[in-house]
């Protein structure tokens, strides 16, 4: 008898989870669950509509279903070269439009993609890569987050010379120093990456643009440069007392963990911010041994950013089982310190106040103050891209929106001549998939650029943009 039921995904234990940086929570389908799972989807890509990334879905989905895993990663690597990171960490919007959402739950397309890719060591012997003309075009790449290595794999087996200049010592972006390891382990993002650098990208760690070399000698050097910055600069609150040791931000603190340090946060740590970031930022706390943590946030629940959506909840539910306690509709004031370390947080409780028909504002009831005790305080309060490295003749002709973005043409192309740009720094969704999105069109719009469309290797390996529109019905129909 056929079963509308979406197969459940297994999860380990909260606590054997929480206390440790190896143990991914969500485990993976066997093979029959895979198999039973992927056999529900109808094949109406409906959902393609909201993938950034246009993937065809329905495509993979059925190859899963029909047990051939490694035709499904061959499907998802048209316009995504990170299955396996996908599958663990993607924003699933797609899942929120299923058609199939309340007809026994959407399709686990983001836990399907990790099941397919987890069945192969080397994509190399599954995909079946062009033979390459090489082109004497040279490319370089500020950045090595999703972002730029998607576009570096998409430019290199088409023949380019693609070569990464990266800050940090290890590549990923975010995807390394960002989300932490019980979400995505080393090795799968062993896995990828490598795959990405082994079709002969050449790399440069440790090499800040604008500090190690100008930004002005590679844009002299090669016929295009991305730009996948991504947005590293921490925008701290400024609260008094924020001077007392063990305050961080979030991405310091996150990205310390993930290069190796051993934080002591102590044993009770307050993260300030109500996103992702703060979910990460709490859950590594209780894995660096806090017994207690708290996330207080300005607004209510329903307020927290990316809600309402599949992700938003899932996310939640996983951290709330680990232990983590929320306080909504606060708003901390001034940081405790004592001998020059932080000892708690002064808060005061906020009401929501809706003006005209905006969205609620949180305003503090200031005449009474909680305080909370704390070891360790973590902002994860947001983070903005820095720019300062392009120096001032560049940045006057870089056109940003007024929320600091940068402006792309529909081919990525920024304001200034052969530089394009994407990911975090460019668009607003910042998640993998649309940094990835962006690199599929820069892709694209460099090789039309550089005027190399009739001299690729082969067009089937270059990424397929808006999909999607085969299957809206509203698509390209004149509106009125
Ligand atoms: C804690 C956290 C958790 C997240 N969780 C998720 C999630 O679960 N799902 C999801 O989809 N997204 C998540 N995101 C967002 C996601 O990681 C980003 O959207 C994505 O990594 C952006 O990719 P990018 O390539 O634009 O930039 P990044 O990944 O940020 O990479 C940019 C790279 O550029 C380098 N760089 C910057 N300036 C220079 C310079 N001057 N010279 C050389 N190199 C430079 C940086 O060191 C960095 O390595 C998370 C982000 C954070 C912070
Ligand atoms: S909307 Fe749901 S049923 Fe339709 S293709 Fe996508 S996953 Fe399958």
């Amino acid at each position: 008898m056929l079963n509308f039921e979406r197969v459940k995904i297994q999860f380990e234990k909260p606590e054997d989870r929480k206390k440790s940086f190896l143990l991914e929570p969500v485990k993976e389908y066997t093979d029959e669950e895979g198999v039973a799972e992927a056999s529900r989807c109808l094949g109406c890509n409906i959902c393609t509509q909201a993938c950034p990334a246009s993937l065809d879905i329905g495509g993979y989905i059925k190859s899963t279903a029909v047990g051939d895993p490694a035709e499904t990663v061959r499907i998802v690597f048209e316009n995504l070269p990170f299955p396996a990171i996908i599958g663990r960490v993607c924003t699933h919007f797609c899942e929120d439009i299923c058609v199939l959402y309340d007809t026994g739950g959407p399709i686990a397309i983001r836990h399907l993609k990790r099941f397919a890719a987890d069945k192969f060591d080397d994509y190399g012997k599954i995909l079946s890569l062009p033979k390459r003309n090489f082109v004497d075009k040279k490319i370089a790449v500020i950045g090595a987050g999703p972002s730029g290595l998607a576009l570096a794999y998409y430019l290199s087996i088409q023949g380019l010379k693609v070569t990464v200049y990266e800050a940090l010592p290890q590549l990923g972006g975010f995807m390394l120093v960002g989300i932490p390891r019980y979400r995505l382990p080393q090795e799968v993002l062993d896995k990828e990456i490598g795959f990405i650098i082994s079709q002969g990208v050449e790399v440069h760690t440790n090499t800040r643009v604008g500090k190690d070399i100008a930004f002005n000698e590679i844009m002299n050097s090669y016929d295009a440069v991305y730009m996948s910055i991504g947005n590293h600069m921490p925008r701290m609150t400024g609260t008094p007392g924020s001077n007392a040791k063990n305050i961080y931000h979030a991405t310091e603190f996150l990205r310390r963990v993930a290069l190796g340090e051993k934080i002591d946060v102590g044993k009770s740590v307050v993260v300030i911010g109500g996103g992702f970031t703060a979910n990460d930022s709490s859950r590594t706390s209780l894995r660096l041994g806090a017994d207690k943590v708290y996330i207080m946030y300005r607004r209510r629940e329903v307020d927290r950013p990316g809600y309402p959506s599949m992700n938003a909840d899932e996310e939640m539910e996983e951290t709330v089982e680990e232990g983590v306690e929320y306080m909504w509709e606060v708003t901390p004031f001034e940081y405790a310190s004592e001998n020059g370390k932080v000892t708690g947080v002064k808060y005061w409780h906020n009401e929501m106040v809706i003006e005209g028909g905006g969205r609620a504002k949180p305003v503090p009831i200031k005449d009474k103050v909680e305080f909370l005790q704390c070891d360790t305080i973590i902002e994860a309060t947001g983070q903005e891209s820095d720019f300062s490295f392009m120096g001032d003749e560049y940045l006057r002709k870089l056109r940003l929106t007024p929320q600091g973005q940068v402006i792309v043409d529909r081919n990525g192309m920024t304001s200034i001549p052969k530089l394009f740009s994407g990911g975090d720094s460019t668009n607003i969704s910042r998640d993998l998939i649309s940094a990835v999105r962006d690199a599929d069109t820069a892709v694209l719009g460099i090789l039309e650029y550089l005027n190399l469309m009739d001299r690729i290797s082969d067009d089937k390996w270059l990424p397929v943009l808006d999909r999607w529109k085969k299957y809206s019905p509203t698509a390209g129909k004149k509106m009125g």
